[in-house]
């Protein structure tokens, strides 16, 4: 998530870090800050654009030669110029940026409160910056030792950077989880999430690994891991231009974002999913969790793909928990005077929450007096502001306008929701209940296997790009993975698809097909597999063409369909969260064939902040 710049040498600098903090624009942030050393540690930091960070360094300008710089998007505490970084420690004599999760921040939040600890943000991070203070006044190490020695009592994800007045010609590097590298000069080095912000001072960097630190001054670096042991780096000479490193070296910010998937998912499960313990904690949803469990129906609203999130979420929380769940587009739901009493809840689902027909839902929900809650990515979003309460995605900035690793995010964070009620109502066993953790938290690896699938799904596209039509088919869980799929085509490859419950199609679809026709299939073997591959043969008897989406060493449909796309298995409940990856890389690399903008689409915003 989000940027982190860091600079030691001979420059000022200010506008080094200003100008890099532009560079890392792209990641997608919520507010800025620099810190820099200059006699006492200057802080200046600011919610919205790094435009207007620049303005209040122009008013205020700051000298020195060692600083460091952050976009945040905000994780913990809305964005507003206190929660923004960085955050400073023991008066203001230490500075840190991090970027990441901390996820134990409560329980070391505890402890420093009982020993007397004030905090000014609603961050995990500045916990973090006590929590080494306290480490320094207790053992009085170096403030790198200090650094080391918090970090190791801490779990989650962190880029982090710091900076102490104890030794201002130094900078304290450590990574966890999130990017960061080295740059490194004649005489001077950089700190950087990319090598955006230092490109075109050196092209030399070091790659830090997770579990190392760094310490970096201005003729050299110190790299160890973080539990101690020296670790010798090799300088690695870098090849990419500005445009191929925003988007990590894929193509495409799509592209990037289908491929994060894994660690957004992790990140969406991070401290929440405790799969050895066969417990869920969502935080959010604490105060709430009484009458939400004591509900008598569930209204989801939503629109395009997180609409679509919603109706798994729908098959989730009946099958888990056992409460009745209506689907509503928001956009229909405000106009049509919907009937809603006491017993019911109102669950928005919103990627920016800002979406303006979902935004209107939440309004409707709390004037007719019912429980709103919202599962959204931005945080502090009006959206998340709005709502009584809710689950944050933690999935980072999505950027392509098209939605995959939000998608999966929602659906990971409702399969949360629905076997925490579960869980809270006993309509699950135990011993069900820690097979379905375990299987939730397996789900990011077997997407790392999913996504290796992409070259076959690239000769899948190829021939796929002429067609003018496409169909999308699958029943259960996976009926809503065809309407994602069809939609992510038609979004960015602009080819007319439509999505359909498998059994549907006889009753109108089936018209369509001919040998131009690609018709694919969520085909899993679930309960309803064997009606599905009934259906297959109707197509195939038909001349259409069939490309079938199905678990790993199925070979059923070897003879009927034309492709075969193996996934993992998982437990049903679970399969639209890799059943739909495939469907992801098969519109885009089609859209990519097409010649199509894919992060742009035509017509098509990020945020819909328009009814
Ligand atoms: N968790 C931190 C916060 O909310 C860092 C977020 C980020 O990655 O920018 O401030």
């Amino acid at each position: 998530m989000c940027g982190i710049v860091g600079y030691i040498g001979p420059r000022q600098a200010g506008d080094l870090l200003v100008s890099g903090l532009r560079r890392l624009e792209y990641r997608g942030y919520d507010s800025a800050g620099v810190a820099i050393a200059n006699g006492e540690l200057e802080v200046r930091k600011k919610e919205g654009k790094v435009d207007e960070l620049a303005a209040l360094l122009e008013n205020r300008p700051v000298e020195g030669t060692v600083g460091m710089g952050h976009t945040r998007w905000a994780t913990h505490g809305a964005p507003t110029d206190t929660n923004a970084h960085p955050h400073t420690a023991t008066h203001g004599r230490f500075a840190i940026i991090h970027n990441g999760i901390i996820e134990n921040y409560v329980s070391i939040k505890r402890r420093l409160l009982e020993k007397g600890y004030t905090f000014d943000s609603e961050t995990d991070t500045e916990v973090l910056a006590h929590f080494i203070e306290d480490v320094q006044e207790e053992t009085g190490l170096s403030f790198p030792e200090s650094v080391r020695q918090a970090l190791t009592q801490v779990e989650g994800a962190y880029g982090i950077v710091a900076l102490s007045m104890d030794n201002p010609d130094e900078l304290v590097v450590a990574r966890n989880g999130s990017p960061l590298l080295l740059g490194v000069g004649e005489g001077e080095h950089f700190v950087g999430s990319d090598a955006s912000p230092f490109i075109e001072f050196t092209r030399h960097v070091v790659y830090l690994n997770d579990g190392e630190m760094a310490v970096v001054r201005r003729d050299g670096y110190d790299v160890s891991e973080i539990n101690g042991a020296p670790v010798s780096k090799e300088v690695h000479e870098l090849e990419w231009d500005l445009e191929e490193i925003e988007k990590g070296g894929f193509e495409h910010f799509m592209l990037k974002e289908i491929m994060e998937q894994p660690e957004a998912l992790e990140n969406a499960m991070r401290g929440r999913v405790r799969a050895d313990e066969g417990t869920i904690k969502l935080g959010g949803l604490e105060y709430v969790t009484k009458e939400l469990e004591s509900a008598d129906r569930i209204v989801i609203c939503a629109c395009g793909t997180s609409w679509h999130a919603g109706l798994v979420g729908e098959y989730l929380i009946e099958r888990f928990a056992r409460i009745p769940v209506e689907v509503e587009y928001a956009s229909e739901f405000r106009y049509r005077d919907p009937v809603l009493t006491e017993g019911d809840v109102v669950l928005v689902i919103s990627q920016s929450g800002e979406t303006a027909d979902t935004l209107a839902a939440v309004r409707q929900a709390k004037q007719a007096g019912v429980l709103a809650l919202g599962v959204v990515n931005a945080v502090g979003s009006t959206i998340a502001r709005e709502t009584d309460a809710g689950v944050y995605l933690h999935a980072g900035p999505e950027i392509g306008v098209a939605s995959t690793k939000a998608f999966t995010a929602q659906v990971t964070v409702l399969a949360q929701i629905a076997l925490l009620l579960a869980q809270k109502r006993g309509t699950i066993s135990d011993e069900s209940l820690r097979q379905h953790l375990d299987a939730l938290a397996a789900i990011p690896e077997q997407i790392r296997t999913v996504l290796e699938t992409d070259e076959q799904i690239q000769a899948i596209a190829r021939e796929m790009r002429l067609a003018q039509n496409a169909l999308y088919l699958g029943r259960g869980l996976n009926f809503p993975v065809a309407l994602e799929g069809a939609l992510k085509l038609k979004e960015i490859s602009y080819i007319h698809a439509e999505g359909y419950p498998a059994a549907e199609m006889k009753h109108g679809p089936i018209a369509l097909i001919d040998r131009f026709m690609p018709v694919v299939f969520v085909a899993t073997r679930d309960a309803t597999y064997e009606k599905v591959v009934s259906n297959i043969e109707e197509v195939v008897a038909r001349q259409g063409s069939v490309i079938a989406i199905t678990d790993a060493g199925n070979r059923d449909l070897d003879e009927l369909a034309e492709h075969v796309i193996e996934v993992p298995k998982t437990a049903d409940a679970f399969e639209p969260l890799l059943t739909v990856v495939p469907l992801q890389l098969l519109s885009y690399h089609v859209a990519v064939m097409r010649g199509c903008n894919v992060d742009q689409p035509r017509n098509l915003a990020k945020s819909v902040t328009v009814e």
